[in-house]
C-alpha cells in the first residue's frame, strides 16, 4: 500500500480560495440589500470589532486594500442605512462606524451561514487543528507582508488579564469588547520579539 503524501501549500491555497469564493457567494436572498463581496465583509468586520477599530482606515488594513476603496465601500453601506457614522463619545472629532438595525437584520441572512454551519459540523479534533493551522498562516503571512494581524484581547500581548485592562488603549475592556476583534491586537506569542 502506498502512503499517503501530505498535499502541498499550492493545492491547500486553492482550496482555502475556493472555499472562501463558494461560502460568499449564494445569490440573492430574499429580503436582503443585494451586496457585493466587499460590502459583506464590510458589514461582518464592522458587526465584530471593538471601538478602536470601527473606522475604515482600521477596516481597510483587515481587508487588505486601499483607504480610499474602504471608504468607498463603508460610503455605500451608508448610503443603503446599514452602517451609520457615529461621533466618537471622547473625542467628538473623531466618528466610528456603527451597524444599524437593518445591518444586523441583515447579517441574519449572511450568505456565510451556510460555511459556519459546515465548519461547525467538523469533528471537534478537526475544528481545534483547522483554527490554529489557518492563524499561525494568518500570521505568517501577515509578517511575510508587514500586514497588521487581527485578534482578540485573550490572545493579545497588551492584555493584563487580571485588571481587563488594555495596555496599548489604556483602556478597561467590557466582556463583548474582550471577545472583538481589535486592529491594535499583538499576538502573545511575539512576546520578548519586538
Ligand atoms: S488587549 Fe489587545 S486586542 Fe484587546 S483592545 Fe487592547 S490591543 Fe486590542
Amino acid at each position: 500500500m502506498t502512503e499517503k503524501t501530505a498535499p502541498q501549500g499550492t493545492d491547500i491555497a486553492d482550496l482555502i480560495v475556493h472555499l472562501a469564493r463558494m461560502g460568499q457567494s449564494c445569490g440573492h436572498t430574499e429580503g436582503t440589500t443585494p451586496l457585493t463581496a466587499a460590502q459583506w465583509t464590510a458589514l461582518r468586520y464592522f458587526a465584530r470589532a471593538n471601538r478602536f477599530s470601527r473606522t475604515p482606515s482600521a477596516f481597510s488594513e483587515f481587508h487588505a486594500t486601499t483607504r480610499g476603496t474602504a471608504s468607498q465601500t463603508v460610503k455605500s453601506l451608508v448610503s443603503m442605512g446599514l452602517l451609520a457614522r457615529q461621533s466618537h463619545a471622547s473625542d467628538g472629532r473623531s466618528t466610528l462606524i456603527e451597524v444599524t438595525e437593518a445591518g444586523h437584520a441583515q447579517l441574519l441572512r449572511d450568505p456565510l451561514r451556510d460555511l459556519r454551519c459546515v465548519l461547525a459540523a467538523l469533528p471537534d479534533a478537526s475544528r481545534m487543528a483547522l483554527a490554529s493551522a489557518l492563524s499561525q498562516a494568518v500570521a505568517d503571512l501577515a509578517k511575510l507582508r508587514a500586514a497588521p494581524i487581527f485578534g482578540t484581547c485573550g490572545d493579545c500581548n497588551h492584555l493584563d488579564s487580571n485588571a481587563s485592562y488594555c495596555h496599548c488603549t489604556q483602556s478597561l475592556l467590557t466582556l463583548p469588547e474582550m471577545q472583538s476583534i481589535c486592529v491594535d491586537f499583538q499576538p502573545a506569542c511575539t512576546r520578548n520579539q519586538t
